[in-house]
């Protein structure tokens, strides 16, 4: 591209628009994304926005009609992704997902284990049973725990990456609204991560816990299915509102991108505010 040239042929505006055009970059340039519960939620948005920018995304989900829909949103925009269904509480299944990415794409650069499910009988210790406590620590901790162990080594093939894990502010402090196993899980979450990321900190492979503030989406929808059962949550939320998916996805996007590339073993908060806070505004 020889800029002397162009002005001296005089067609400098259309060129300049050409210059523009070509040097446009997006974040994610040449990386693959694995994204699990990329069907819905914060997981779609993030398959989307990690497509625009750039990035070859394998949405990964049990979901196969609106995961294959995702996928062809992302291609009408002129992206690139594939689906493959999985359920990340398998490790047959969880195996299979990244060779996928490997097969499909040539290499894993991204793996954002975002999975997760929230079960409307899950309560406190007495009333929680042992089924709910099973089937929420099997998609939430053990699904994230299997994502790394299979996610870590093609990592390391492509020479490095990152690592999304998507905890959640309630590992952080405790409700009186209890959901005991799914707490729990995500405490879990956060202290997988950290450990991990610290043992492969020189190994060019970043590790990080993604902790929304509670979402707009079908997830916490489906538990909030009364105006008294979000309210008792909203008076606690400084900025008056629940978050969305866009906005989650926007935090993973930076933790996947090489501008975090100094951030790991870190709890990434996109709260709103919410765990810094005592009195909120009236
Ligand atoms: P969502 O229910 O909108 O989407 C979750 C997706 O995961 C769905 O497409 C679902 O089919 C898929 N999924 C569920 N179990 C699966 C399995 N075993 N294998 C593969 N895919 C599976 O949920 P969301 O609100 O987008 O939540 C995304 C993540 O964020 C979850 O880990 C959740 O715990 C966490 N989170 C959510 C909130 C919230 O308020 N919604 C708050 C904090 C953290």
């Amino acid at each position: 591209f020889n800029s002397k040239k162009i002005q001296s042929v005089g067609h400098q505006t259309f060129l300049n628009f050409r210059a523009y055009s070509t040097t446009k970059k997006g974040r994610l340039d040449g990386k693959v994304a694995l994204i699990t519960g990329g069907a819905d939620g914060v997981g779609k948005e993030s398959s989307l926005l990690f497509a625009k920018e750039g990035a070859k995304v394998l949405v990964v989900d049990l979901n196969e009609i609106k995961g294959k829909e995702v996928v062809s949103q992302i291609k009408a925009n002129g992206g690139e992704a594939s689906f493959f269904r999985a359920d990340v509480s398998k490790a047959a299944d969880v195996k299979e997902m990244v060779e996928a990415a490997e097969k499909t794409f040539g290499k894993l650069n991204i793996l954002f284990n975002n999975a997760g499910i929230m079960i409307s009988e899950d309560d406190d210790s007495v009333n929680t049973t042992e089924e709910v406590w099973d089937k929420t620590m099997n998609v939430n901790l053990k699904g994230v725990f299997l994502g790394c162990k299979f996610g870590i080594p093609a990592l390391k093939r492509a020479g490095g990456g990152t690592i999304i894990n998507t905890a959640s502010f309630v590992a952080l402090m405790g409700a009186a609204t209890p959901q005991i196993a799914y707490t729990a899980s995500k405490g879990g979450v956060l202290a997988l991560t950290r450990e991990l990321a610290i043992i492969h900190a020189r190994q060019n492979i970043r590790v990080n816990a993604l902790c929304p503030g509670p979402l707009r989406t079908e997830l916490l929808d489906k538990f909030l299915n009364t105006d008294e059962k979000r309210n008792r949550r909203l008076v606690h939320l400084p900025m008056g509102r629940f978050g969305y998916a866009n906005e989650i996805a926007n935090g993973a996007l930076f933790l996947a991108s090489d501008e975090s590339s100094y951030v790991t073993a870190n709890t990434f908060l996109v709260d709103g505010g919410l765990t810094s806070s005592y009195v909120t505004p009236i």
